[in-house]
């Protein structure tokens, strides 16, 4: 199925309606995964009624209990955003944030998160992002309801599908090493490198969260590769702390597997 490798991932929607909408508007558009991080009212018939027709969208939904967990495996992560930002993120236009969804190469898993109807996506939330992306709206009334943004980012992804369909017949495969590291590979690297900074006391009077977070906007600018982040060359068992070292549990099982 073409654009299977893309989740939308709506984080603790309040209404179940909305939930509904947001499948629809995907299933109109041809996308099938929904993500859901902490609903708050589903399974319910709200959901259902809106959904229309997407039933079978709704009953495939995979529901997690964080955002950590629901995005773990991802190499492109791209955050919805109704207004603007004080973290200065990369940002996308939603046709262009389409084009690099689309343009991901066979293994890679893509994600588009939708935060709280209330109250968006928290900044923190923001980081685990690539980039951000932003409907045009009018700037003095600019939040859409959820499952119209899900409806108008979907729109432009099946754009970019089409035209891609069209100039590019064949996905090429990437080796796992140069794809884009997942958000658990940057995170474990990040961990590593906070750890490693407090060491040898290189924050010193500043604040490091403000640190972390420019060096997380310069390593998302830069598209960082498994190899990168975690290259294979460091020895088994050093250095002694968490992130590069770091065993993946495998769902199901107590045996991880070396990142
Ligand atoms: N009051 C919230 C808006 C929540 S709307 C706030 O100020 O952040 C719910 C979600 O829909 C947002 O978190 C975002 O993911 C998406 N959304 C709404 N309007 C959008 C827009 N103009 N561009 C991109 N995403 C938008």
């Amino acid at each position: 199925m073409p654009l299977n490798h893309i989740r939308i991932v709506l984080v603790q929607p309040s209404h179940g309606g909305n939930i509904g909408g947001c499948a629809r508007a995907m299933k109109n558009m041809g996308l099938t995964r929904l993500v859901l991080v902490a609903p708050e009212d589903f399974p319910g018939e709200e959901a259902s009624a809106r959904a229309a027709g997407a039933d079978d969208v709704l009953a495939q939904a995979l529901l997690y209990a964080t955002l950590d967990e629901a995005i773990a495996d991802c190499h492109l992560v791209i955050g919805a955003s109704a207004r603007d930002r004080h973290i200065a993120w990369p940002r996308l236009t939603p046709d262009a944030a389409a084009r690099r969804m689309v343009s991901a190469t066979a293994g890679q898993e893509v994600a588009v998160l939708f935060g709280r109807e209330r109250t968006g996506l928290t900044n923190e939330e923001m980081e685990l992002c690539k980039a951000l992306v932003h409907i045009p709206t009018n700037p003095e009334y600019s939040s859409l309801n959820v499952a119209a943004a899900v409806q108008v980012l979907c729109y432009e992804v099946r754009m970019a599908f089409l035209a891609s369909s069209e100039d590019r017949p064949l996905k090429t495969k990437t080796a796992k090493e140069d794809m884009p590291a997942t958000t658990d590979q940057m995170e474990g690297m990040y961990e590593h490198l906070y750890q490693t900074m407090e060491d040898i006391k290189f924050f010193g009077t500043s604040n490091p969260d403000v640190i972390m977070r420019r060096l997380k906007g310069l390593f998302n600018r830069a598209q960082t590769t498994k190899r990168e982040v975690a290259p294979p060359w460091i020895p088994p068992g050093y250095p002694p702390v968490t992130g590069w070292l770091r065993w993946e549990k495998c769902p199901g099982s107590r045996q991880g597997r070396r990142l």
